[in-house]
């Protein structure tokens, strides 16, 4: 499918006579409208697990744990965090378990994310129980990079097809300061989280992707800094939007830097960006190459675009709770039924329940703020 999308296109196009209809402006805007990809993949599977919008869900991410070595001064509560302890926590074989039961009901994806899922111990067994699953052909993790250097190439022979790493600085100290008010970042942690990206690309966990969060007055003087990581590797760079699920006080809207606005910034130094099509396992990140450079620019717009109407995903939380958007509280507990015998049609019908409440949308960016989101990223896997 090219970058058009379908026939209604037209009607998100937000772009000005300036700004030109084959602009990157224009590409990425274009990019934020309903696509029928599905329906042609839904034809694959007999009996696949939709949501009450008729969205197929494809893609679990799993938090395999709440801990993080890392405090994310914008991600981790600014209160003591009390972890789960160790019987509270999912264990690799119910994970398994939920896979192998999603897999023919047309889960493909599944991403292992946390608190830090590097902290967790073996996580290579997880993963390659995941890589044996039937149906069950993208294994991803999100991670803050800080300890893959040593594990990435276990983990790629244990079947891992690719990572993301968070990185929200290139500069020793703004890493440090931002990683945690008790120095859990740093001396050396810049250092170690980019030999881990080396070592991941190396490993051939690819496309190795790098995401930074934009905080205006944080960050995003960097802007160019990040692009440029892309200049002679294929990296993917993504900037995310900074979202309104912060430890109290720490968003607001002001330090909300728009993929519209980064896009331009990046077009004053650099001249056009290169629209790209969808890649493989792009998510929804809208792609743009710097003529020239190796890799490639991602921009993920959960504030100023959202992309709830391609939604195919659901999260399962480190206590083992299936919650069917980010934004939302709404979680049913699995663990429990796991636990007690409960049959596989049984653990299915609880999901599929579930999945009836799966909101629409976020009212994110309009207004709206976030609905009943008690809980921070690092408690409910990003
Ligand atoms: N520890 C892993 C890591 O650092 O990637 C995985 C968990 S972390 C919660 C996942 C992602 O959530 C990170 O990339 C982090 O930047 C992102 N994140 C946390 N809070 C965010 C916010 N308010 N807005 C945007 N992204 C956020």
């Amino acid at each position: 499918m090219g970058p058009v999308g379908n026939g209604r296109a037209s009607r998100v196009w937000k772009g000005d006579s300036k700004n030109g209809p084959h602009s990157a402006r224009a590409h990425f805007f274009r990019f934020q409208v309903p696509r029928s990809r599905f329906q042609a993949e839904d034809s694959n599977h007999v009996n696949h697990l939709t949501d009450s919008q008729g969205r197929p869900i494809r893609y679990m991410r799993v938090s395999v744990t709440d801990r993080c070595n890392l405090r994310c001064r914008y991600c981790t509560p600014a209160e003591e965090f009390v972890s789960l302890s160790h019987d509270h926590i999912i264990t690799y074989e119910e994970i398994h378990r939920l896979a192998a039961l999603l897999a023919p009901m047309g889960v493909t994806k599944v991403r292992i994310t946390g608190g830090e899922p590097l902290v967790r111990k073996h996580l290579d067994r997880l993963v390659r129980s995941l890589a044996t699953t039937a149906g069950i052909t993208d294994i991803s993790l999100t991670t803050n990079g800080y300890l893959l250097g040593p594990l990435a190439g276990t983990l790629r022979k244990a079947g891992l097809s690719r990572v993301n790493i968070s990185l929200d600085s290139l500069k020793e100290d703004r890493f440090a300061w931002i990683t945690g008010p008790n120095g859990e970042g740093g001396p050396g942690g810049l250092d170690r989280v980019l030999d881990g990206i080396r070592v991941a690309a190396r490993a051939g966990l690819f496309p190795v992707k790098i995401n930074a969060v934009l905080m205006r007055g944080f960050n995003d003087d960097e802007l160019a800094d990040f692009a440029d990581l892309t200049r002679d590797q294929e990296y993917e760079v993504r900037f995310i939007e900074f979202m309104p699920m912060s430890p109290e006080g720490f968003w607001g809207p002001e330090k909300v830097v728009s993929a519209a606005e980064a896009i331009g910034r990046l077009e004053t130094i650099h001249g056009p960006l290169a629209p790209l099509g969808r890649g493989k396992g792009a998510g929804p990140a809208v792609r743009y190459r710097i003529p020239g450079f190796r890799g490639t620019i991602g921009f993920i717009t959960p504030v100023s675009q959202h992309f709830c109407i391609d939604c195919n995903r659901i999260r399962i939380t480190a206590d083992g709770k299936i919650r069917t958007c980010l934004f939302s509280d709404n979680e049913t507990d699995l663990l429990t039924p796991l636990r007690s015998g409960a049959a596989d049609d049984e653990i299915l019908a609880l999901i599929q329940d579930a999945l009836t409440g799966k909101p629409q949308g976020h009212g994110m960016g309009k207004g709206e703020g976030v609905q009943g989101c008690a809980r921070t990223m690092s408690h409910i896997g990003g």
